[in-house]
């Protein structure tokens, strides 16, 4: 019996980024992007690749309903609900402080009430709380008889991470000596599992400032999934993106949303993809990346969050050229 639930099409485009690459004085045809933004489901994203793991294990248990957490905008908590439509089980999401609290944005939310998600606002403010509350969530979905299986903040759980096994293993198909695979860390499950396949020195995470000990918490997914010890100070780990703080637009990242979408046509986010982008331009800066090394950033998704992001959607609005320019 495999355990895996098919949620898209693989693999997903491999593209290069020629008109970046000369942007950031990298030599051309050295910048590619994997498009996990491009996973066929719910408005696409790297959750996909986990959740089929973890949904497949929960269908496989018997599960008729899905509980999960994150913030209001969690692309995790989007893309759960998403599966579970696709799969056809009940979906209820966990989510910090009240309706009001999240009126502001739209983004996800939008996208949860589509797949038909319910939500419980948990009035907890503490991320740290919110898996205590989907613990009870659970028990009260088990008195009145659903059967609901719980999956872990960003569907980062060892199971979780396999699905970036895989995705390593098919960047390593598409492309041969690849030197950095830069991607947004987390909840870590994805660096987790892109070490499992390309090994701690070819992957560069940049931290989104979402969880408090970043590298100790890849380390431990890395160590179950590869079955060897995966120490934090092996890893490679930019710290210098986080800015003021997960979910607050951080400068250099606006900028990366700017040259990316500038350069390719290719929109990122402010939370995590903008802030990955940012910390490979910081790399090239830095000398981490070298102009004759091949270089890989891996677009994790998140584009629903922009919309999401107030902050964000007032600063591109403003800066709207205008023709003929004044
Ligand atoms: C969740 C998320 C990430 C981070 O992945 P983790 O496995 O949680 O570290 C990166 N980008 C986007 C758009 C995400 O939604």
């Amino acid at each position: 019996m495999s355990a895996k639930a098919s949620l898209s099409t693989w693999p997903t485009p491999m593209e290069p980024m020629p008109r970046l690459a000369a942007a950031l004085g990298l030599n051309g045809g050295e910048l590619w992007v994997k498009r996990d933004d491009l996973t066929g489901l719910g408005g696409g994203g790297n959750k996909v690749r986990k959740l089929e793991w973890t949904v497949g294990h929960a269908l496989a248990a018997g599960a008729d309903t899905l509980v999960t957490t994150g913030a209001a905008q969690s692309n995790h908590a989007r893309l759960t609900a998403a599966a579970g439509a696709r799969l056809g089980m009940n979906v209820v999401l966990v989510f910090p402080g009240t309706p009001d609290s999240a009126a502001a944005g739209s983004g996800n939310l939008v996208l949860d009430s589509l797949f038909g998600a319910s939500v419980h606002w948990s009035g907890e403010t503490d991320p740290s709380a919110m898996g205590a509350v989907a613990e009870d969530v659970c028990e009260q979905l088990r008195r009145s008889g659903a059967r609901p299986y719980a999956i872990p903040f960003g569907g980062s759980s060892p199971l979780g991470a396999r699905g970036y096994v895989e995705g390593g293993d098919e960047i390593r198909s598409q492309l041969p000596a690849v030197d950095h695979v830069v991607v947004a860390l987390g909840s870590g499950g994805t660096m987790a599992g892109l070490i499992g396949a390309l090994g701690e020195e070819r992957v560069l995470g940049v931290d989104c400032g979402a969880v408090a000990e970043p590298a100790e918490v890849v380390a431990a997914l890395a160590t179950e999934v590869t079955g060897r010890s995966v120490t934090a100070s092996s890893l490679r780990v930019r710290l210098d993106q986080v800015g003021p703080g997960y979910g607050v637009l951080h400068e250099p990242v606006m900028e990366a949303l700017n040259a990316t979408a500038r350069a390719e046509g290719i929109v990122l986010d402010p939370i995590y993809s903008g802030r990955a982008m940012a910390g490979l331009m910081a790399a090239v800066r830095d000398g981490e990346i070298r102009p004759d090394q091949r270089t890989v950033f891996l677009h994790t998704g998140g584009l629903p969050g922009l919309f999401g992001h107030t902050q964000t959607v007032r600063r591109s609005v403003a800066a709207l050229g205008s023709f003929p320019s004044s």
